[in-house]
């Protein structure tokens, strides 16, 4: 499979793009301002979009993008989230005052998007991909994705989480990985804070990965706070991780 890091950042910022990445063309994970990237073509192309939880910087231009697509779409763009998240995004964001509620546009037979309500641990298939969502432990409802296509290469997306035994439990249940894509959010000097709004700093990621059962083939690394990147490198660069560890970049397109 192959995943266009389309925005990777904890933030905004010249060349900083919250969370967003394409998967093999036709399907997204997360709609952060990553998304802005594609031309109005590939925005066409996009037919299928993962949301892990309803955090502006996961999912802030879902609705421009609906609304792009509003012309031109023959088939319902498919929007995958958890319950609680699907009702927060309707009662906050498609209400009709901040945005329509295009699930009803341009009438309830046709609508322009179609809000799926995903259980974790139930496999879809889409493509060439199987999608299982699994729970993390964040601040709001959420949950990571965990990819596999048809030549048994997997990579899991725990989108915003901390350390804990929950997402811990989960991970582990999916045996080996070939890629972890997680978050760094927040230096280890913000450990109170991170653990508050539930993130990682690298000390809890540390244990996180040596936590796990099985150390997956590669690590990427997103989500790091632009004000603080620098530090949160060099913190990363101190930790002894026996798989290679990388900084997602915007821009990137890397296979799986
Ligand atoms: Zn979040
Ligand atoms: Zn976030």
């Amino acid at each position: 499979m192959k995943v266009e890091i389309l925005g990777c950042s904890g933030g905004m910022g010249a060349e900083q793009y919250t969370t967003c990445y394409r998967v093999n063309d036709h399907i997204l994970l997360d709609a952060g301002t990553g998304l802005g990237k594609l031309t109005h073509d590939e925005q066409l192309k996009i037919k299928h979009i993962f949301i892990t939880h309803s955090h502006m910087d996961h999912i802030c231009f879902l609705p421009l993008l609906i609304d792009n697509l509003f012309e031109h779409l023959e088939e319902p763009l498919q929007v995958y989230a958890l319950p609680e998240v699907l009702e927060t995004l309707r009662v906050h964001i498609f209400n009709w005052e901040i945005w329509p509620d295009f699930s009803t546009l341009p009438n309830d037979k046709t609508p322009v998007v179609k809000f799926n309500a995903i259980t974790p641990h139930k496999p879809l298939t889409i493509e060439d991909l199987t999608f299982t969502a699994f729970p993390v432990e964040h601040i709001v409802p959420t949950c990571g994705y965990h990819l596999v296509d048809q030549q048994g290469k997997s990579l899991a997306f725990t989108g915003d989480t901390t350390f804990g035994p929950e997402v811990l439990k989960e991970l582990n249940k999916l045996g080996k990985l070939d890629v972890l894509m997680t978050e760094c959010a927040f230096p280890n000097r913000l450990d109170e804070l991170a653990k508050l709004a539930k993130h990682l700093t690298p000390s809890l990621l540390d244990k996180f990965i040596h936590a796990l059962d099985k150390s997956p083939k590669q690590i990427w690394l997103s989500h790091l706070k632009p004000s603080q990147t620098e530090e949160i490198k060099g913190e990363l660069a101190q930790l002894n991780l026996d798989t290679q560890v990388r900084l997602l970049e915007s821009g990137e397109l890397l296979a799986v």
